[in-house]
């Protein structure tokens, strides 16, 4: 099988070639961890989430590298502003050590509960100093930094081809709009970018580490290039994120990081776009925000979040209304139902054998296959539970099939043990009846359900097949 992703680097759809076989290399940006994700961010992951599990259906194993940013994020993406994490902690009176933790936690919680799958490597950016400092001295050699005003920075011009993933236009930067031109006078470019900040503006933030350069902390950027190397190489197959981070985060990161290798950084850039609510994009810095706690609070299952967000393709905004959420849940809730029904009537998870079951199965892949097309992937599903042509067990094999991608965990869907059947004669009743029926011998379906029902069983025959009910 091969997967079409769209590379934001190329503005095109490519076929996906990793660079080993053995394994595929994927580095995502992780949270900021100065409060609670709100839904917007988590729809970031799950569509990460969603790229990692179909490269795994497709057979890949992936080495996914997820960053935990705990310092050097300010709260202007032009290095101006304060420390998000430190400017919390003055906030709630903690060290910046308990509030990092604090919302790690937070995050890993709602991660678990979506059923994203957890990173091979989840790494803190405090633990990389050492890292960090490594390569900025590596870009000191190659004369690709300066210092000035006690910081140190990356000089673009040292590179020919600094905004290339943005396609930033860098001959009208310098007469750019207001908020493209940072106000740090101390650099020589308007889109030079920190390094090392030693500059005195930060002197209360409480994490600092000593330096070639001083007694300071990272800047943002460098994080994700010197953890990215240490884990995936100096070239590595995917990078991705929201897409917000094109302009000035990624950008960055591919500067200093190509700048310091000589070499192509990453293959394939994949962006997620933004969860949109009334006001426009969902943000933090906006003080009001949806968490997927308070949609706990208001009924919601977390389930019922995935289920929203794969019904919009991962590169369209998303309008959030709970209109859409309870849509969402009715039809999350239903397909669940749906399948709690297969399993009760005993259905098991065979190969798919029938040219029916195999064509689904085939439509499905080519959807997902397709820059990850999960709204058309669902559609499949719904498709799948309304043709009376599959058996029960080719369905459930089915469900669980698509379940690879869209990660219900439908396997281990409860079934209440009242309903369980298991009697093995009402089973075997069951399936001559539903064969009688494909032959189209209904006296014979009828006589069956007769003698079911002396059982003590119930027929229901529902738009996913017959199901068995213990009568009462
Ligand atoms: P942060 O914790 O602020 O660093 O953000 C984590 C991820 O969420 C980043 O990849 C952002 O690009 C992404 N993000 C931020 N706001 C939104 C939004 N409204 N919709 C989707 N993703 C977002
Ligand atoms: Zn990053």
């Amino acid at each position: 099988m091969s997967v079409s992703l769209y590379n934001t680097m190329s503005r095109s759809l490519e076929e996906f070639k990793p660079i080993s076989k053995e394994e595929v290399g994927m580095y995502t940006c992780g949270p900021t961890v100065y409060n609670y994700a709100h839904i917007g961010n988590l729809r970031t992951f799950l569509f990460e989430d969603i790229l990692k599990r179909t490269l795994q259906h497709d057979g890949y194993l992936v080495k996914h590298v997820m960053n935990i940013t705990d310092v050097g994020h300010l709260s202007g993406d032009g290095d101006e502003g304060e420390d998000k994490i430190g400017k919390m902690a003055h906030k709630v009176g903690k060290t910046v050590w308990e509030v990092a933790q604090f919302y790690t936690d937070a995050f890993f919680k709602d991660y678990d509960a979506l059923h994203i799958i957890r990173p091979e490597v989840v790494c803190k950016a405090t633990d990389h100093i050492a890292d960090m400092i490594a390569l900025i001295q590596r870009l000191e050699v190659g004369g690709h930094t300066y210092v000035s005003g006690g910081n140190v920075y990356f000089s673009i011009d040292s590179i020919p081809d600094y905004g290339k993933l943005a396609r930033l236009d860098l001959s009208s930067l310098r007469t750019a709009v207001r908020e493209d031109v940072s106000s740090d006078s101390n650099k020589k470019n308007s889109k030079d970018f920190v390094l090392w900040f030693t500059n005195s503006k930060f002197g209360d933030q409480a994490m600092m580490w000593d330096s070639p350069w001083g007694r300071g902390f990272p800047g943002w950027h460098i994080e994700c290039s010197a953890m990215s190397m240490r884990y995936l190489g100096e070239e590595f197959d995917i990078h991705c994120g929201g897409i917000d981070a094109i302009p000035v985060h990624h950008t960055n990161e591919i500067a200093q990081s190509e700048a310091a290798t000589g070499k192509k950084w990453v293959n394939y850039w994949l962006h997620g776009e933004f969860l949109l609510d009334d006001t426009g994009k969902m943000s933090k810095s906006k003080g009001e925000f949806l968490t997927l706690d308070l949609l706990r609070k208001k009924g919601y299952d977390p389930m019922d979040y995935r289920y929203f967000c794969l019904g919009g393709h991962y590169r369209s905004q998303l309008k959030f209304s709970f209109e859409s959420l309870n849509t969402a849940k009715t039809a999350r809730s239903n397909i669940f139902e749906r399948c709690i029904s297969l399993k009760r009537e005993g259905a098991q998870k065979v190969v798919l054998e029938s040219e029916t079951a195999k064509a689904h199965a085939a439509t499905f892949d080519e959807h997902i296959d397709n820059d990850l097309n999960t709204p058309r992937a669902l559609a499949d599903l719904w498709g799948v539970l309304k043709d009376d042509a599959l058996l029960p067990d080719e369905k459930y094999s089915l469900l669980l099939y698509f379940d690879e991608i869209f990660g219900f965990d439908l396997e281990n869907l409860a079934v209440p043990k009242d309903l369980v059947v298991s009697d093995p004669e009402a089973l075997t009743l069951l399936e001559k009846r539903t064969q009688a029926k494909e032959e189209k011998n209904w006296p014979l379906a009828d006589s069956l359900r007769l003698q079911l029902d002396a059982l003590g069983f119930l027929v229901k025959d529902t738009a996913a097949g017959p199901t068995l009910e213990k009568k009462m």
